[in-house]
C-alpha cells in the first residue's frame, strides 16, 4: 500500500535527488491508519511520549501520540520555537540544518519514541536523539515510513531501535 502510494519526484529538491513523496500515502485514511498502527506497535509500552520532527514527523507523530494516549513533542527547524531551546545542527542529504527542542516539554526520566517520514542518512534522526539525550530524555526508538538503504541512516542510528515500515 505504501509503495503504491508513494510518488517519486526526480531532480527534487535539486539535481540527481530522487525524492520520495508521501504525502499520498498521509492522504490515504486506511494507510494512514494503518502505518501508523504499524510503526506504534513494536515499542507498545516503552514510550511515555511521541516525538516528530518538522515537518511531516509531526503529523505521524500527532497521529500515534493520539493513537496510544501519549503526549507529542515537537522537534524543529531552527529558530522556530519561543523559549529556551536545546539545539543540534547536523548535515543534510542536501544540505546543512539545525534542529530544536523546548527545555523542559518532555521530564528527564521519561521515554521517547521518534517519528519522521523518510530515514535517509539518518543525520536528522541522529539530531534528534541527540537533543532528547541532552534532556535526559531516553530513546525508546525510531519510526519511520520509508528507509532509503543505500544511504545507510541505519547505520548512523547504531546502537537504537529502528521500525522501518518499507525499505527502498
Ligand atoms: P536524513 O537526515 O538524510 O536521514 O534525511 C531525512 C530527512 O530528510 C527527513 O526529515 C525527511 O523528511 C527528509 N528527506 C530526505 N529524503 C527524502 C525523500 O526522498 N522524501 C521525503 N523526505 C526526505
Amino acid at each position: 500500500m505504501i509503495s503504491r502510494l508513494t510518488k517519486t519526484v526526480p531532480d527534487y529538491p535539486q539535481p540527481g535527488i530522487s525524492f520520495k513523496d508521501l504525502t499520498p500515502v498521509f492522504a490515504d485514511g486506511p494507510a494512514l491508519h494503518a502505518l501508523v498502527q504499524a510503526l506504534v506497535e513494536p515499542f507498545a509500552g516503552q514510550f511515555d511520549a511521541v516525538a516528530g520532527v518538522e515537518a511531516r514527523g509531526f503529523l505521524l507523530a500527532a497521529a500515534a501520540a493520539y493513537a496510544t494516549g501519549t503526549g507529542v513533542i515537537t522537534v524543529r527547524k531552527a529558530g522556530k520555537l519561543p523559549r529556551e531551546v536545546y539545539r543540534e545542527e547536523y548535515v543534510l542529504e542536501y544540505g546543512r540544518a539545525a534542529l530544536e527542542l523546548h527545555k523542559g516539554d518532555v521530564p528527564a526520566g521519561s521515554r521517547v519514541l521518534i517519528l519522521d517520514d523518510v530515514l535517509a542518512t539518518g543525520g536528522t534522526l541522529s539530531a534528534a536523539a541527540k537533543l532528547f539525550e541532552r534532556a535526559g530524555v531516553h530513546v525508546a526508538g525510531f519510526g519511520v515510513v520509508l528507509e532509503l538503504g543505500e544511504l545507510r541512516g541505519r547505520a548512523a542510528l547504531a546502537g537504537h531501535r529502528v521500525r522501518s515500515l518499507m525499505r527502498l
